[in-house]
């Protein structure tokens, strides 16, 4: 598990001279940063036991936590299979991001409507939001506040209600006669709610429509 031989050769630093360093907090297994190492800095954070890099907009040796003091305690260097990244487990002295975040990673780029389910072994799509909007237009029922386009519809009545639906089915069919991605996935939507507040406004349920669909796949 030790080499005995110099660390920083085993290392396959790119043709740059680096290789990605990724930073856990050791006692959380939170990931806090990634950032690159070239071979000097991997020497001097293991001589140093503070993690440091190699800058690639400063194209110069950083220590990280030299200005914030927000530094690395390095507890442990890892390598991984083909030896061109490291794990650096550390402890850390301060947020490890320079916008004050305890871990860079603290943006989520995409929700991926999906979630695990255990039962089936695999990733199923995630509903949730559907019912969210059905309990949001339940919420504007019985509420009523001013302002509200859902309170709008509702007091509308039915006949009105009706043919918003079959505007928004027109709209949808348009849109995918002709192809248009984004335009297609909007008035999905805009479908998708009408027909929630036309369930609403009948006394209806959310729930009878899967009922039906599980029925049929039943038969
Ligand atoms: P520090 O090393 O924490 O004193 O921060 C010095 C400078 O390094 C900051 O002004 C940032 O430009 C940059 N920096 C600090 N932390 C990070 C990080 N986690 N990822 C990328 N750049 C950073
Ligand atoms: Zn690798
Ligand atoms: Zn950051
Ligand atoms: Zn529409």
């Amino acid at each position: 598990k030790n080499d005995r031989k110099d660390p920083v050769e085993m290392i396959d630093f790119d043709s740059r001279g680096l290789a990605p360093a990724i930073v856990q907090d050791i006692r959380t297994g939170d990931v806090l940063m990634l950032a690159y190492m070239n071979e000097e800095s991997l020497r001097r954070t293991i001589e140093d036991g503070r993690a440091h890099f190699f800058s690639r907009s400063r194209q110069k040796l950083w220590l990280k936590g030299e200005t914030s003091e927000n530094y690395q305690y390095v507890q442990r260097i890892k390598y991984d299979c083909d030896a061109d990244a490291l794990l650096l487990e550390a402890i850390p002295a301060g947020p490890a991001c320079h916008t004050g975040e305890e871990t860079c990673f603290y943006r989520e780029l995409s929700e991926t409507s999906h979630h695990f389910d255990e039962k089936s072994g695999r990733n199923r799509l995630d509903y949730s939001i559907l019912d969210e909007l059905r309990e949001i237009i339940t919420s504007r029922d019985e509420k009523r506040p001013d302002g509200s386009y859902t309170v709008e519809l509702l007091e509308a009545g039915d006949e009105e209600m009706a043919k918003k639906l079959g505007e928004e089915g027109v709209e949808l069919a348009l849109s995918a006669v002709q192809n248009e991605e984004e335009e297609i996935y909007r008035e999905s939507a805009d479908l998708i709610y009408h027909l929630l507040v036309m369930l609403n406004s009948q006394g209806l349920s959310l729930a009878g429509v899967l009922s039906e669909l599980r029925e049929r796949f039943r038969q």
